[in-house]
């Protein structure tokens, strides 16, 4: 049964005899240990050291022990994994009101976060892969709780005010579990001679990670088993519209770490995230790292940095659709690709670029999935006045909004059925042209599909981001994949089989165009370093 301090009311005697071993333990543990203890102590058994506030680690492992030895006796099994869980879920409940206190990853200022998340690190150099690897479980494990996930997906819809709750649970879900881990580090070898060399996959160090409001918790669970697989600690910078859900998030994470017997603040953050508090990140001696996941502006200011810099910016993705396409399926991935949390992924269809000769079917085919057509020019100008800010961008109180919504907000009432506001616009058109991250859909029409690949190629405006095409031309799909260069191309599916739904492949919330790195992973958050034994250990 969950130990779980909302639930259980009295205590079995099985229970009572955990709490008394328990403090028995913890008691004799620290009464012995009364001499200091540095920060922390290399030892080849356990992560080579121990937290001088809360027992070592060698005392979690010898109290997890002592509660599956008596539950196992009380209950006649050996229930060990059961006993673990119960320990870990009694110490990770976080309330919405603690989700913002100090502690747990969260400091007063970005210098403390920094240095905290420097000496974590340092511990975490001594840690095996195998702690490592069960560091990372336990991150796909405290966010798959289906509690954790309902609560998480639910703020992060409220507080930013943009999106789905429904679609940002399959968002969480997929970020903890499909994410690469230590499996990611491959080695290479050559023998030869002169002996053995190796290059193996090495921690950067700290990370200063920058996360957007559109994917908060999604790209904090990503880049979190990411990050750590590759060995680093992570300092991030929250979007401050997206802070106590990321906060809470990062919390939930470090106090699932401790459970497990990671060093403390193996990820933290600042109680007020703030452009103020950022810019100290970047600046900050010991970043060693930034990934900016966001849009053009931070993407520029962290390659600026002179700093080793990810950069996961923008896009506009097209989706072309020729003549030999399904047209009836590519309507229905499109209406789905587009609607997915309303919107909000950097890959999620932006305009559709369709040839003539099918491009009334299509609209047909796309009206009868979800897809509401606006043809009155009236509306599409009180659309216009509604979604774009006097700059010429999205308005950020539209930004992942519903179609149900905006269609409201200029006086057109639909059922939830309408999941997209289709819109056929000439090419030069603002909601074309702009990435709106909202479920308004411009779809233009050319001659043929050459001059639909060049168009794509055109809107998509160097990001180099994501990419749809529908259409059962080898040639053509070649040809657009050559041309538009982007990290994700997508073949007659909606978007998000680019990163692992209904597609093959691992998931990532952080896709480096403008930098390089493509679909980032542990991989792309380690440096590759060469380790050489000169005339031995080359038995061949
Ligand atoms: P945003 O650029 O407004 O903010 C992103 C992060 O950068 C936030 O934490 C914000 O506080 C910080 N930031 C922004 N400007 C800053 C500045 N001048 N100084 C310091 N910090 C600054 O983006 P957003 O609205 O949160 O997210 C949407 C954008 O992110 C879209 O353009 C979307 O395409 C992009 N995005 C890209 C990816 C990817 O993997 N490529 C993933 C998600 C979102």
């Amino acid at each position: 049964a969950p130990v779980n301090n909302k639930t259980v009311a009295k205590s079995t005697p099985a229970e009572d005899q955990v709490a008394s071993l328990v403090s028995q333990i913890l008691g004799e543990s620290k009464s012995g240990g009364a001499k200091a203890k540095p920060d922390y102590v290399p030892s080849p058994t356990k992560c080579g050291w121990e937290r001088a506030d809360k027992g070592s680690a060698s005392d979690d492992a010898m109290v997890s022990d002592v509660i599956a030895k008596v539950l196992s006796e009380s209950m006649g099994k050996a229930p060990a994994s059961t006993a673990k869980a119960a320990a870990s879920c009694v110490s990770i409940a976080v309330s919405d009101a603690e989700a913002t206190e100090l502690g747990d990853g969260v400091f007063a200022t970005m210098d403390e976060a920094v240095e905290a998340a420097a000496l974590a690190q340092k511990q975490y150099l001594f840690c095996s892969m195998e702690e490592r690897q069960s560091f990372i479980d336990g991150i796909r494990d405290v966010i798959l709780e289906p509690e954790t996930l309902d609560r998480i997906s639910h703020m992060g819809a409220e507080q930013t005010g943009m999106g789905k709750y429904e679609h940002k649970i399959i968002k969480n879900r997929l970020a903890a579990e499909k994410t690469p881990g230590t499996e990611d580090l491959t080695t290479e070898a050559c023998s030869g001679d002169g002996g053995l060399t190796l290059v193996e996959y090495s921690a950067y160090g700290v990370i200063g990670s920058i996360t957007p409001t559109t994917n908060p918790t999604e790209t904090i669970i990503c880049n979190s088993i990411g990050m750590l697989a590759a060995g680093n600690s992570v300092v991030y910078s929250p979007h401050p519209r997206a802070r106590v859900v990321s906060l809470l998030t990062i919390k939930l994470i470090n106090r699932k770490l401790a459970t497990l017997g990671a060093p403390a603040n193996l990820i933290t953050t600042v109680q007020e995230p703030s452009i103020d508090n950022t810019n100290a990140m970047m600046q900050h001696p010991k970043i060693r790292m930034l990934v900016a996941t966001g849009g053009p502006g931070i993407v520029k200011t962290v390659m600026s940095t002179g700093k080793k810099a990810i950069g996961a910016g923008a896009g506009n993705p097209p989706v072309v659709v020729d003549e030999t396409a399904d047209i009836e399926k590519a309507a229905v991935d499109i209406v789905n690709g587009c609607s997915f949390d309303n919107n909000l992924p950097c890959i999620a269809e932006k305009e559709i670029v369709a040839v003539n000769q099918i491009a009334d079917y299509l609209i047909s085919c796309m009206t009868k999935c979800g897809a509401y057509l606006v043809e009155d020019p009236a509306v599409v100008k009180k659309l216009e006045a509604l979604v774009i800010n006097e700059k010429g961008g999205p308005q950020t109180s539209c930004v992942g909004k519903s179609a149900v919504y905006l269609l409201d907000k200029v006086g057109i009432k639909v059922g939830d059925d309408i999941k997209v506001i289709l819109i056929d616009l000439p090419k030069e058109h603002v909601f074309v042209q702009e990435e709106l991250m909202m479920p308004i859909l411009p779809l233009v029409r050319v001659p043929d599909v050459d001059e639909a690949i060049d168009f794509a190629v055109e809107v998509e405006h160097g990001n180099r981001h994501t990419a749809m095409m529908h259409s059962t031309n080898v040639r053509k799909l070649t040809k657009m994949a050559k041309l538009i260069q982007t990290t994700i191309f997508v073949k007659n599916g909606p978007s998000y089989a680019g990163i692992g739904v209904g597609g093959e492949g691992y998931t990532t919330f952080t896709i480096a165009g403008p930098t390089g790195e493509g679909l980032t992973g542990p991989k792309a958050f380690a440096r590759k370093r060469r380790c050489v034994m000169v005339e031995s250990l080359n038995v061949r």
